[in-house]
């Protein structure tokens, strides 16, 4: 991959600034601060229903395509607003990749269409020979390539749910993008596949920003070097409480709301 080191100067810096996001009337973020560390996993943690999806599909301008989806405030990417108006969403998510909470590979596209597909989409060329090469390489990036490599023209949906995982993360590869988001990528995995796709994201890592949704606390402490921890109650909706380094928010955690979470008081 190549990247501005040449200027000393790592690209894909992302910071999120006052972002409240709405369904109609329904507030699901409140007003959330922070800065996603280059280069490193960040892990969205905390209860069901607290605003983790809606946050994660903020960060590339995807929650404006749900129903009656409304943000406020912004998102910088490397300084300019993803929310300027004079930008382009689908530009946006060249740069900042997305795989949902559902393994969700199109289901009458082929294994080699459904990686190909963002190339098709966000790319000026298509041909079949320059596509097979990115194709391949974003499969062996997801360590999936040895699985599918003699069936690449059989459907996405004769996969495995943690082949079907590993194919959108090959699909969200395939574009190159400078930051991955991964909403619950092993919701869907047993222990072992689980513990291969963490292994991904650490190999990842190393390339690409990650920020990754997880209800699992102990993953969040495996694979993350930033948490965040959301939470929702009566009084607030999709408040971020607590934003640092995961050690020091699974080991000492400032806000008793963490700690409780944390502990299992919750
Ligand atoms: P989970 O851990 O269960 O995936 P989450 O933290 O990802 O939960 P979100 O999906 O972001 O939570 O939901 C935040 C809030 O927004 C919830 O109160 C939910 O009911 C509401 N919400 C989510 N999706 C929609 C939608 N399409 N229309 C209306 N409200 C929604
Ligand atoms: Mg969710």
């Amino acid at each position: 991959r190549i990247r501005s080191s040449d200027t000393f100067e790592q690209t894909g810096a992302l910071e999120v600034e006052n972002l409240s996001a709405w369904y109609g009337k329904t507030l699901a973020v409140n007003n959330v601060n922070m800065r996603i560390k280059t280069g490193a996993i960040t892990a969205i943690i905390g209860p069901s229903g607290c605003g983790k999806s809606t946050l994660i599909r903020c960060l590339n301008r995807m929650h404006e395509n749900s129903n009656n989806g409304r943000v406020t405030g912004s998102v910088k990417l490397d300084g300019k607003d993803i929310y300027d108006s004079s930008v382009d969403p689908v530009a946006i998510r060249r740069r900042i990749g997305m795989v949902f909470q559902k393994p969700t590979p199109f289901p009458t596209m082929s294994i080699f269409d459904n990686v190909a597909s963002g190339i098709r989409l966000t790319r000026l060329w298509s041909r079949r020979g320059q596509l097979a090469e990115v194709v391949e390489k974003s499969l062996r990036h997801a360590a999936l390539w040895d699985e599918v490599k003699d069936k690449l023209d059989q459907s996405g949906a004769s996969l495995s749910g943690g082949q079907q995982q590993r194919l959108c993360i090959a699909r969200a590869l395939a574009v190159e993008p400078e930051i991955i988001l991964l909403d619950e990528p092993c919701s869907a995995l047993d222990p072992i596949a689980t513990l291969k796709i963490e292994d991904l994201m650490k190999i990842l890592a190393v390339d690409y920003t990650i920020v990754i949704v997880t209800h699992n606390m102990q993953q969040a402490a495996r694979v993350s070097d930033m948490a965040a921890f959301m939470m929702i109650d009566d009084k607030c909706a999709g408040t971020l409480v607590e934003y640092d380094e995961t050690s020091k928010i699974f080991t000492n955690p400032r806000d008793k709301r963490t700690e409780d979470y944390i502990t299992g008081r919750f």
